[in-house]
């Protein structure tokens, strides 16, 4: 939690260090802020999930040959941080002729800009392995997946070690390590043989990782880390009820 602000520290741009203009509660004003449609989306600085109404927004017709599509920019004002995120929406025009309308029947969000990570916040991380989980989710996050399966690659070296096994040993002895010692549950034993193929493939082999195992991967780190540490942290803290 930042004490200044009073927002989540993560999964923001603002956990990563250096990459948030703001370095204290700066009380940004927008001049001649507007009145927007709503709609949800993901701060990409604080973290936070908002329906930001305050804005700006440009709408551009795309005539093609048979169809029209609507797309409309915004720039939304986060609710909670205050600073901007880029959204644009397109609107395929076969719904009423009410531009006006955005509900999420009749527009899709095409891409929003800053992404935050891909990762929740999970409790009681060792800071190194909370720093490479959260560079992990902003890879995915922000359409790399290679680069995110090499670092969930190195993710897992992070979290033997912190576990007991010995340092600067091949990859496979560490996937090893956590199935010998038991932090991966025997019934997705076959997710560890995932781990291990796609993980050596990233770093080894000529060819980019799929989104979808890049996905999967980073899916199941997620799920051995609050096996590893926010379950026995939360317990400690007395708070495994
Ligand atoms: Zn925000």
């Amino acid at each position: 939690m930042n004490k200044k602000t009073g927002i989540e520290d993560y999964p923001g741009m603002d956990s990563m260090g250096g990459r948030s203009p703001a370095a204290g509660p700066i009380e940004w004003r927008w001049e001649n802020c507007q009145k927007v449609p709503a709609h949800p989306y993901t701060c990409g600085w604080c973290g936070n999930s908002t329906s930001s109404g305050e804005g700006y927004k440009s709408t551009e017709k795309l005539t093609q040959l048979l169809s029209v599509q609507l797309h409309i920019m915004f720039i939304r004002i986060c609710t909670a941080c205050k600073r901007p995120s880029i959204m644009e929406m397109v609107r395929d025009d076969h719904g009423p002729r009410d531009y006006g309308r955005l509900s999420s029947e009749l527009c899709y969000i095409n891409g929003v800009f800053p992404r935050g990570s891909r990762g929740k916040p999970i409790r009681g991380l060792p800071a190194d392995v909370k720093k490479i989980y959260m560079e992990s989710g902003w890879c995915l996050a922000n359409n790399a997946p290679t680069a995110a399966v090499m670092l969930c690659r190195k993710l897992l070296m992070h979290i033997s070690v912190s576990k007991g096994a010995e340092q600067n040993k091949k990859y496979i002895e560490y996937v090893d390590f956590l199935q010998k010692k038991s932090y991966i549950p025997p019934d997705v034993q076959e997710w560890a043989d995932r781990v291990r193929n796609i993980g050596n493939e990233a770093n080894h082999e000529l060819k980019p990782v799929d989104r979808k195992d890049a996905e999967d991967i980073f899916d199941f780190m997620e799920m051995l880390m609050k096996f590893v540490y926010e379950f026995p942290h939360r317990m400690k803290s007395g708070k495994g009820t």
